[in-house]
């Protein structure tokens, strides 16, 4: 059976980002664990052959030292820098034009700067999408966007996340947000062209502007359930077993569904308890590293063995080369006009 071609990418979200979304007041001295974190990182996927493709934070990229950690993912079989904002603000969606320009174009030039490269993927922290977004990306040549994350669990999600932090007033409201809407749902669960036109979504303007790729954080098909690695490594805190059933479920039901999964990673998922990172509310944190490591590196041996598992800049690019004539009805539906003005 030809393997459907797929992804996998991290979202390199530092301490600073979880204590400050957390409201802790540790936040304000940029704990930063990347030192720690990375060398592990690198090492499993390199024990599993596996590229990455790494959402990276503009205002990591302004300091040598966590500059100099994140050079380690070179050492990688394969790699690909892409932006996640500058400030990491999972509220991007109530900021001004001019604001959401910053936090993208700051965080480009760094990336260019430091590494040579020019990113051709976007991903809004708390997987926030908003149109204003995505026009900004379009105009900028971006290839891809990565922000959809079409769960049925983002209520759940959210409500734990509130459990678990405790946070209150103007912070609690603007967390109401976090992990998208009940609508995220019924977006697709698979890559799709998205034409973006300034005449808003008049049927007459069929000429779109332009284009950019969507590449959602793929859930389960049918019950949308997450299958990143955080929920797989929560899940496993309660038992490996269950843990394992799920994930070989997921996989399967992707394969079945052709679906070429996308899959999550977040540093966390490379911790556990005996890190001391304050991040007691993210699941999973009270787990043994050993063991936690040992369940991200079955699960990606899993998803290796199943698909062929690409960046998400070489996912796109497969995905463009299909669009030719050949695969024009499916081409065609998987185009979706997003018009800015609507
Ligand atoms: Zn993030």
């Amino acid at each position: 059976m030809t393997r459907l071609i797929a992804s996998l990418s991290m979202d390199l979200d530092n301490q600073w980002a979880y204590l400050r979304a957390a409201g802790r007041p540790q936040w304000a001295q940029s704990p930063c664990y990347f030192s720690k974190v990375i060398p592990r990182i690198v090492e499993l996927l390199n024990q599993v052959d596996l590229p990455l493709t790494v959402f990276l934070v503009g205002r990591d990229l302004e300091a040598g030292a966590s500059v100099a950690a994140i050079e380690r993912f070179v050492d990688l079989k394969e790699h690909e820098f892409c932006n996640h904002s500058y400030n990491h603000d999972p509220w991007l969606h109530t900021l001004r034009r001019d604001e959401i320009e910053h936090e993208i174009d700051r965080t480009s030039a760094l990336i260019q700067q430091r590494f040579g490269q020019s990113p051709l993927g976007f991903r809004g922290p708390g997987f926030s999408c908003p149109e204003s977004v995505l026009s900004i990306l379009a105009e900028r040549s971006f290839e891809y966007d990565a922000s959809l994350f079409p769960t049925s669990m983002a209520p759940l999600a959210r409500a734990y996340y509130m459990l678990k932090t405790g946070l209150r007033g103007e912070d609690r409201q603007r967390a109401s947000q976090l992990y998208g809407t009940w609508r995220s749902m019924r977006q697709p669960n698979r890559p799709f062209l998205r034409e973006l036109t300034q005449g808003g979504s008049d049927p007459q303007h069929d000429h779109p502007d332009q284009r950019l790729w969507e590449v959602p954080v793929t859930v389960m098909p049918l019950t949308r359930t997450p299958i990143h690695f955080s929920y797989l490594t929560y899940l496993a805190s309660f038992s490996t077993l269950a843990a394992k059933t799920y994930f070989r479920t997921a996989l399967h039901t992707c394969q079945l569904t052709g679906t070429a999964p996308s899959l999550l990673l977040h540093p966390p998922d490379f911790m556990g308890r005996e890190d001391d990172t304050a991040m007691d509310f993210f699941p999973a944190m009270q787990m043994p590293v050993e063991k936690k490591l040992a369940i991200v590196r079955w699960a990606l041996q899993q998803f290796q063995f199943r698909f062929e598992v690409r960046t998400m800049a070489d996912q796109v690019a497969s995905l463009a080369g299909t669009a030719g004539p050949q695969h024009a009805a499916d081409a065609s539906a998987a185009v979706q006009v997003v018009g800015s003005e609507s």
